[in-house]
């Protein structure tokens, strides 16, 4: 349920300014979409990015866990989400191990 509209074609997008950049939706993500960027003008020096939106598989379990109602996901009746494969999950493996942050 979104509290702001749907961009067009967008799997999941972020309210920046409710992020607290707590780090929780990157570590919740089985598909390597979100990753923490470098934003030296934040109070927290870093801010959420969607990095790999094509590989969004529409689970949610970003937008469930924000304690900030700041992420949100499209509905799977307007965006056709892919699949989980393999190099997303080792991707976000990988950004978990690299403390949340881009590869
Ligand atoms: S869980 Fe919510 S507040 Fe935390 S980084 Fe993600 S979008 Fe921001
Ligand atoms: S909906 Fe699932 S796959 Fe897409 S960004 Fe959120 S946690 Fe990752």
């Amino acid at each position: 349920m979104s509290t702001i509209n749907a961009p067009k074609d967008t799997p999941v997008w972020v309210n920046i300014a409710r992020c607290k950049a707590c780090d929780l939706c990157v570590s919740m993500c089985p598909a390597g979409v979100l990753a923490m960027v470098p934003a030296p003008n934040s109070v927290q020096g870093s801010m959420i990015s969607v990095v790999n939106p094509e590989s969004c598989i529409g689970c949610r379990d970003c937008e469930l866990h924000c304690p900030d109602f700041a992420i949100y996901v499209a509905e799977k009746s307007e965006f056709k989400f892919a699949k989980l494969t393999e190099d997303a999950k080792v991707r976000a493996e990988a950004i978990r191990n690299n403390n949340f942050r881009k590869l």
